[in-house]
């Protein structure tokens, strides 16, 4: 089978490779293979820590094109700021009503705000951002050549399920991985092959008890193609 997406876990407090630095926070380099770029989901909480294992896998931050940011906590996009001073040509993606904080913080940077599902480059597609009681939140979808999603989140704050529904009307999904914080309601991963939770997951033990050969432990210096 083709490879459709790589992708470098380069941010968690959950686990790490030895040589990868440990940090609070949750980021994913994703390398789009049908584009040929880098783009970043999260920034972590630290871009000392980011940067470092960025590096360490060999990939240059000048060579990172899309940087989308899941929500406005300090974990995911604590990073930021120093990516953006390396390569301040990256274009960010936030959610909508976190446009104008980041606008504001990043004057003479390219932030842009999704509200709707967004494919920022082929087969890469920002989920829209997710509004409520919550803290606006957006995840990633990476649709790969055989049309199934592996889908990114970060916290999950406004409830897992929505980004699961919101992915599983278009195409199923192949694998999910982030934070799912509270998230409890594990028959909505009944029939997703890959089930990478951590950074923020409560109920870690539990999902792993529920779908021991679905689930993955994800850690900082793993990659994984889809
Ligand atoms: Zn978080
Ligand atoms: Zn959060």
């Amino acid at each position: 089978m083709k490879q459709s997406f790589k992708i470098y876990i380069v941010f968690d407090n959950k686990c790490h490779k030895p040589g990868f630095l440990p940090g609070f926070g949750f980021s994913v380099l994703i390398y789009n293979y049908f584009t040929e770029n880098f783009s970043l989901f999260d920034t972590g909480g630290s871009g000392d820590i980011l940067i470092h294992n960025i590096k360490k896998f060999n990939v240059d931050i000048s060579a990172i094109n899309n940087i989308i940011i899941s929500h406005a906590h300090l974990d995911h996009a604590g990073g930021l700021a120093n990516i953006l001073h390396i390569n301040p040509n990256i274009k960010v993606y936030v959610p909508n009503d976190e446009e104008k904080g980041f606008s504001d913080a990043f004057p003479n940077n390219q932030i842009y705000g999704c509200s709707d599902m967004t494919e920022i480059e082929k087969n890469l597609f920002i989920s829209g951002q997710i509004t409520g009681s919550f803290i606006p939140e957006q995840s990633v979808f990476l649709k790969t050549e055989d049309n199934e999603f592996v889908v990114l989140v970060g916290c999950a704050h406004p409830g897992l399920e929505k980004f699961i529904i919101k992915a599983r009307n278009i195409s199923r999904i192949r694998a999910i991985i982030g934070g799912f914080h509270g998230f409890k309601d594990f028959s909505y991963l009944k029939d997703i092959d890959f089930i990478g939770a951590c950074h923020c997951t409560q109920y870690y033990n539990s999902i792993k008890e529920t779908y021991p050969n679905q689930f993955k432990r994800i850690c900082v210096g793993d990659n994984y193609s889809f």
